[in-house]
């Protein structure tokens, strides 16, 4: 079922486990995907082994009629949010779906935490993403339909040791999301959402120790990590019609290590 046909979705951090298979996702269910990361060559690999035809890659590179389009930027750098939305936009026309998804870890324990490791994550995880936000927010309301959807993480609610600043960024994101959807942009077709995944299978968790997986491991009811795809589903929901009348709201993806 083409449950997002013509809609545009703009998906930061697509070039990660999570971010990429909610581009997928996307892409599967009719959006036309706007990619983004720091890594130019990865998103090229990205947009080669996911469009669907010759045709759609040919067209992805000359930016017409394509399922999905990459835009290299760094969001930890002032004024790459602004330019990547006018660069989106100028590329396919408009922004339906926000999808916040990029992000950083600089765990150490707070006694050995530096400001630049704290600026650093908040710079990524939250303030990239407040510009964002607030760049989609005028096309948006101009197109009278918006769906801003933030990934927090299950860190944001319980904390973690050795991540003051992810956990931070990541309650804060919860924070700021319901401030969004409680703004009169909500009567106009715009809502604002987190997903706050638990432990999912990406490279941001592979670099855990066995042992501290093994820790965690026993703490899930579902007796397993994520997949990303679990949280991709849970995206791809409250991007559609069906979540029209959901506004400020986390959905948990955590085979139940935290019930809220
Ligand atoms: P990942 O490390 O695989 O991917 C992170 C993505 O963010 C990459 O594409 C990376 O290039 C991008 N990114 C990082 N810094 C950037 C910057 N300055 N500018 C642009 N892009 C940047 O991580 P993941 O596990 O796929 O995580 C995706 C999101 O889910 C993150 O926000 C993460 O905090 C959150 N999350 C992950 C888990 C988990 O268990 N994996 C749990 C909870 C929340």
């Amino acid at each position: 079922m083409l449950l997002l046909k013509d809609k545009v979705a703009l998906i930061t951090g697509a070039t990660g486990g999570i971010g990429e298979a909610i581009a997928k996702t996307f892409r599967d269910v009719g959006a036309t995907v706007v990619i983004t990361g720091r890594n130019q060559q990865k998103l090229d690999e990205f947009v080669g082994a996911n469009v669907n035809s010759p045709n759609d890659a040919a067209d992805s590179r000359a930016n017409l009629h394509s399922p999905l389009h990459a835009i290299q930027a760094d969001l930890s750098q002032p004024g790459e949010a602004d330019r990547l939305v006018k660069e989106t936009i100028e590329k396919v026309g408009k922004i339906d779906i926000l999808v916040n998804n990029a992000g950083i870890t600089k765990d150490t324990l707070l006694m050995r935490m530096t400001d630049e490791q704290f600026d650093d994550v908040m710079n990524t995880n939250l303030r990239a993403a407040f510009q964002l936000c607030r760049a989609v927010i005028a096309p948006m309301t101009k197109n009278r339909f918006g769906r801003i959807i933030n990934i927090s993480s299950i860190v944001g609610y319980i904390g973690g040791p050795g991540q003051a600043n992810y956990a931070a960024s990541k309650g804060a994101l919860v924070a700021m999301t319901k401030s969004i959807a409680a703004e009169p942009t909500a009567s106009r077709g715009i809502t604002a959402n987190c997903v706050a995944p638990g432990f999912i299978k990406t490279p941001m968790t592979d670099v855990l120790s066995e042992d501290l997986k093994k820790a965690y491991m026993a703490q899930i009811p579902a007796g397993r990590f994520g997949e990303p795809s679990d949280v991709a589903n849970a995206v791809l929901f409250l991007a559609t019609d069906m979540a029209s009348y959901i506004n400020g709201q986390t959905i948990h993806v955590n085979g139940g290590l935290g019930r809220f």
